[in-house]
Formats: C-alpha cells, sequence, structure tokens
C-alpha cells in the first residue's frame, strides 16, 4: 500500500506523524511512501487547530486529495480531529477519524476491518480533553528524509492561555519515562546529528512522573548517555528556564544547542493578564537578560501575537520596546484572529484586524534588523552546523539559517565551518569531524 502522509502544525505533530508512519511500516501496511495524494492508496492526514485557518487548510487538503484521486482512502488525526472529528467524518473519502495523535489507534484504523468512524477513542465535545491518550510507549527510530530529528519528550500542558487551543486538543501534561527517552535518543542519533527536544510544554517535564523530575536533569542525562549528537531545546517559557538548565546551555560546548525560543506573546502586562499569562512583563524581561549575559553568544526567538482583543496603542509600543531592548535574533510575529472554543475568542474589544496586520508587520520588520544585525556580529565567527538535506542551508547553533558556500558536507553528521563577513554563509572545513564530548 502507498501511503501519503500530510503534517499540518508544529514540531510535535511532525514527530506524531513519524510515529503513525513507523506503527504503518511495522504491521507492513504502507509498503511504499507517495509524494502526493494522487499517487497514494491511503492519505494519513495529522491535522493542527492552532487557528481556525489551520482547521480550514486540512479541510481543504482533504477535499483536494479526494478530487485529485477519488480512491484514495483518508485517515484524518490529529489536534483538529480532536476537536472536531464529526466534520471529519462527513468529509467524503475520510475512512476513519482518530481524535488525537495515537499512532497505535491509526494503525488499527487501517487494519481493521474498515469503515467510516471506526475509530472512536473518545469524545471531545467538551472542547477540553481528559488525558487518555497515551503519550506514545514505543520507541522512534527515525524522522524519515530530515536531517534534524525530534525527540519528543511530553505532551499537553496545564496551563490555560486564554488563545490556545492546542491545550483543548491534546489535554493534560503527561511527560514519557526518562529511559525510552534516553533509548529513543540513541536510536534517532544513528540518523541524525542533531535532536530537537520536543512537546507541548516542555518546561513542565517530569512534574507528573512517578518518581517527579525536571527537565534540567534530562537534558544532563541525555548529554552524557547520548554522545555524537548535538541537542537543542524546543519551544520554552523564560520562567522555565532555570540556572541548571543554563548551566548547560552556556558550558557543554555546544552539546545543548546555544539558543532559546521563549513565547513572549506580548511586552504589555495588561494583554499579558488578559491572555491569562502567568508571567509579567517584566519577569520576562528579567530573564531574558539573564539569559543572554550568561551564554553568549545565543539565539533567543520568541512568539508575539500582534492585536490581542483590548490591545491598545499604548500597549503596542510598549511590545515594540520590550522587543527593541531585548536581544532578539528573530522572532514569530501572528496578527491575533479569534480562535473557536478559546476563552480569548469571546472577549470585547477587537481590534480590527487590518491594525493587527499592521502591527505584526511593524514587529516583524523590527524583529528582521535585529537578525541581521546579529547574523552579521557572528561574521567571520567558527560554528557547528548541520546541513539541511534538500535545502541547501546549514543551521548554527544559535539558530542561523546560513547558505553554505564552495562544498558540502554530508548531512549526516556534524560540521565545523567558518561564517563569511555577513554572517549569511558558512564554508565547511571537511578536513575535521566534529569530536563533541
Ligand atoms: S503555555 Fe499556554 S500557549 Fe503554551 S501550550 Fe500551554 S496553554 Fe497553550
Amino acid at each position: 500500500m502507498r501511503v501519503h502522509y500530510r503534517t499540518f502544525g508544529c514540531k510535535t505533530n511532525q514527530y506524531d506523524t513519524e510515529r503513525m508512519r513507523e506503527a504503518l511500516e511495522a504491521r507492513g501496511i504502507a509498503s511504499a511512501r507517495a509524494d502526493n495524494p494522487g499517487a497514494a492508496d491511503l492519505c494519513v492526514v495529522n491535522t493542527c487547530t492552532v487557528t481556525n485557518q489551520a482547521d480550514a487548510d486540512a479541510r481543504r487538503f482533504v477535499r483536494r486529495a479526494r478530487r485529485e484521486n477519488p480512491g484514495v482512502q483518508i485517515v484524518v488525526a490529529g489536534c483538529s480531529a480532536a476537536l472536531q472529528p464529526e466534520t471529519y467524518r462527513a468529509l467524503a473519502g475520510v475512512v476513519a477519524v482518530v481524535e488525537g495523535h495515537d499512532a497505535g489507534a491509526v494503525a488499527a484504523a487501517v487494519s481493521g476491518p474498515g469503515g467510516r468512524g471506526l475509530v472512536q477513542l473518545g469524545s471531545a465535545k467538551a472542547l477540553d480533553r481528559t488525558d487518555w491518550e497515551s503519550v506514545g510507549a514505543t520507541v522512534l527510530r527515525r524522522r524519515a528524509g530530515a536531517t534534524r530529528g525530534w525527540l519528543k519528550i511530553q505532551d499537553g500542558c496545564d496551563r490555560k492561555c486564554a488563545f490556545c487551543a492546542t491545550r483543548l486538543a491534546r489535554g493534560a501534561s503527561r511527560s514519557r519515562g526518562p529511559d525510552e527517552i534516553v533509548e529513543e535518543a540513541r536510536a534517532l542519533a544513528l540518523h541524525h546529528p542533531e535532536l530537537v527536544i520536543t512537546g507541548v510544554h516542555i518546561g513542565h517535564y517530569g512534574r507528573d512522573l512517578p518518581r517527579p523530575s525536571g527537565l534540567a536533569k534530562l537534558v544532563h542525562r541525555l548529554l552524557l548517555d547520548v554522545p555524537d549528537v548535538r541537542f537543542r531545546l524546543g519551544s520554552i517559557e523564560a520562567t522555565e528556564v532555570d540556572d541548571h538548565l543554563l548551566e548547560l546551555l552556556g558550558g557543554s560546548g555546544g552539546r545543548l544547542a546555544p539558543h532559546l525560543h521563549m513565547p513572549l506573546q506580548s511586552g504589555a502586562d495588561p494583554v499579558l493578564r488578559r491572555m491569562r499569562r502567568w508571567h509579567t512583563r517584566d519577569m520576562y524581561r528579567t530573564r531574558a537578560l539573564e539569559i543572554a549575559a550568561r551564554v553568549r553568544p545565543i539565539g533567543l526567538g520568541a512568539d508575539v501575537i500582534a492585536g490581542f482583543p483590548g490591545e491598545t496603542v499604548q500597549d503596542h509600543e510598549d511590545t515594540r520596546l520590550l522587543i527593541e531592548e531585548l536581544p532578539f535574533t528573530y522572532l514569530h510575529v501572528f496578527p491575533y484572529s479569534p480562535r473557536e472554543g478559546t476563552a480569548a475568542a469571546s472577549l470585547p474589544d477587537p481590534v480590527p484586524s487590518s491594525m493587527a496586520r499592521e502591527r505584526a508587520g511593524e514587529l516583524r520588520s523590527l524583529a528582521e534588523a535585529k537578525g541581521a544585525a546579529y547574523a552579521r556580529s557572528r561574521g567571520g565567527d567558527p560554528v557547528q552546523v548541520v546541513l539541511e538535506g534538500t535545502r541547501g542551508s546549514a543551521l548554527t547553533g544559535d539558530y542561523l539559517r546560513v547558505g553554505v558556500e564552495g562544498s558540502s558536507g554530508s548531512p549526516g553528521q556534524l560540521h565545523d565551518g567558518v561564517l563569511d563577513p555577513t554572517g549569511s554563509h558558512v564554508r565547511i572545513d571537511l578536513t575535521t569531524r566534529l569530536g563533541l564530548n
């Protein structure tokens, strides 16, 4: 059976798709991958629900797949399927809906007797799932076709940010055991020179385990037990970067990439309160400055939402000033758009969408200028890079995505290189293979 996999959304979703692929292959269901739905017998669609647009994109994809290939069977899984299973069941060509990310359920749906609505893992009608989906016990061996591997350490989130639908779709925070994570990291390290530690809220890693643990402890163990691979932290809250983690970021000789992506969302306290964030502007600012002073150089990124309900001109200006002050090297800025079912969707004082887009554009321009200045400041520096397969680019530890000058190396390993004066290209030294220790 030829299978086409389509993933929407974040790294965690991409990881989940890889587990679905492995589950299908382990059962002998998938004999080959198809590059597009037109060439597939089966389509596995792993959906995202971060915005209404993400839901719409997944539905559009399912309709297009069916149009291009009326014989294709479609299994829909993921966050959007968890919140709106009936919507997907009603679409032509959909043979099963898995309300979540359970790879075993996807394999069971495909190998079972077949039929619409075959898989019923639970009800999501209350738009607030309880935790019934396991975070996954089997070990992922490879992220197919990619240089960097994703290592999922937990799923779900216990916070209640007003704008977030991910929490609704993925349920409470639950962590994988450290032994299983190390085993998976060892398997992935055979194929990938860099592993990104992912999850929905990795800063809460280990709190729910029978023997409570923490993220820094886990990362420390990974660095010791899984040599010859670079680790990188996925998105983590500024307030959850503790001193032990900072020591590892600054003192591991690049084994833990000097890069943090810390969601900011807004630089104005009234907006942060309405967002139900637990930190203030000053808490974020203080921690970000501390981090930048202790780990140099460091790639520092953040998510920012522009035009959240009630955001005034002054709130926007406060956000702009904070971004200007902090040493961000890149930002992901999103104009706010209401997401059905979230607390934010019913807040008063919406900001007109044209104004939200304008504010987002202003913050993006600022972030681009800061990123270019940071890259220039790194010009001429020695770096450690992974090559990104077909992209023809390389990624430094501090998250500069750069072009490759001259001859390239192998995507399967870390390389030494030197950045050009603009910090936009790397020249790789093929005489050395990094011996990280
Ligand atoms: S911390 Fe907030 S934004 Fe992040 S996953 Fe949890 S609820 Fe969503």
